[in-house]
């Protein structure tokens, strides 16, 4: 069942516009994460669905039902924001249960739904403190448990986490997961944060500029973009993306010849197209000292330990790619050759920057 459709929805602030028709289906609860640069338009959707900013045109259906010119109030909705703000002289349990009280919800229950939520967001020692006497990932479990207790069918999240540090976060984001395991409301989470993104989202709506570039699962969005858009924002280090030439049956990087396979070769044989950007991640490159069939001839600029493993810079005469290795065995101007795992390419029309699609898939 679709939980928030938007149809053609676009918002206007004076004579800029700044979201561009814009289609979405959300099912209903389904866990959806709105992922993009800054000022991608992402707040302005969500404030949108929220009923805190007018559409300037389009429609909004909650439920079926169509709420664009519903006030926010009579929208079944909760929302946390990045900058929440707690009454400071209310104790936390006051906080939580302020606005239960103030919708006269019966006594019994409100004291249920706080004991439940305390519980989850591990805050029962702390009800009877003040906002200045909590940490700060503290205050963002009393903003969340005021928001969660309200038991909206919809639970909007605007960056709720930003201001956390790292082990805060994936703590907080998993408790997020159990809220939305427990009361099954829809879902939408705002982050420029891919990782966030990753974790948090059954699917990832990717935004940019006002558009909408790509809707997947988190698997989708990272093994088949739609775009290079998509390719190039997802993935760190980044994909590698470099312009390409497809002449008698081989890829020309440059001036070099790099063969593909068989399914590839049929399958691009039936585009009249010559002209494309290949992406590959630098996990699908391998680098070694010595040449091999298909490798290509570089040189290396720079090296980045990762942790883990290192992210080798390397260029040819008219392209530059990264690659994972697991040894620190290159220095600046060692001699290189890379091989692609032709397997793992994906290939973008060069002039609409949209993917090409796949053999057999
Ligand atoms: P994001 O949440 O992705 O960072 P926003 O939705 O906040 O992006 O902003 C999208 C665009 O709309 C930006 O260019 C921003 O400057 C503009 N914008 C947001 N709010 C207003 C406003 N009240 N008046 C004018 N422009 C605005």
């Amino acid at each position: 069942m679709t939980g928030i459709k938007l149809e053609n929805v676009s918002k206007s602030y004076g004579n800029t516009e700044v979201i561009h028709e814009m289609d979405l289906e959300i099912n209903a609860g389904e866990r959806v994460v709105f992922l993009g640069p800054s000022g991608c338009g992402k707040s302005t959707t969500l404030r949108m669905i929220a009923g805190l900013e007018s559409i300037t045109s389009g429609k909004l259906y909650l439920d079926g039902e169509d709420v664009t010119n519903l006030e926010s109030g009579k929208r079944d909705i909760a929302m946390v924001f990045q900058n929440y703000a707690l009454y400071p002289n209310m104790t936390v349990k006051d906080n939580i249960t302020f606005a239960l009280k103030a919708n006269k919800v019966e006594k019994k229950e409100i004291e249920r739904r706080l004991h439940k939520a305390l519980e989850m967001l591990d805050l029962t020692q702390y009800q009877d403190r003040l906002p200045k006497d909590l940490s700060g990932g503290q205050r963002q479990r009393v903003a969340l448990a005021r928001a969660i207790v309200k038991r909206s069918k919809y639970f909007l999240l605007d960056e709720p986490l930003s201001n956390l540090d790292v082990t805060l976060r994936q703590s907080a984001r998993n408790q997020l997961i159990d809220i939305h395991d427990e009361y099954h409301q829809t879902f939408i989470y705002v982050t420029h944060d891919q990782v966030e993104a990753m974790t948090l989202g059954h699917r990832i709506v990717l935004m940019n500029k006002g558009k909408i570039q790509m809707v997947g699962t988190p698997e989708e969005v990272y093994n088949q973009p739609k775009n290079v858009f998509t390719a190039s924002f997802i993935g760190t280090p980044k994909m590698n993306l470099q312009p390409v030439s497809w002449r008698d049956n081989h890829l020309l990087i440059g001036s070099q010849e790099l063969e593909l396979n068989h399914d590839w070769l049929q399958y691009l044989n039936d585009f009249s197209e010559k002209d494309y950007i290949i992406g590959i991640r630098p996990e699908h490159i391998s680098i070694s000292k010595e040449p091999s069939e298909n490798s290509i001839h570089a040189v290396v600029k720079m090296t980045e330990n990762l942790g883990p493993n290192y992210a080798v810079y390397v260029e040819t005469k008219s392209t530059e790619w990264v690659v994972i290795s697991s040894i620190r065995d290159w220095e600046k101007g060692d001699t290189a050759h890379i091989h692609f795992d032709v397997n793992k390419i994906h290939l973008f029309n060069k002039t609409t920057e949209e993917n090409i699609g796949y053999p057999n898939k």
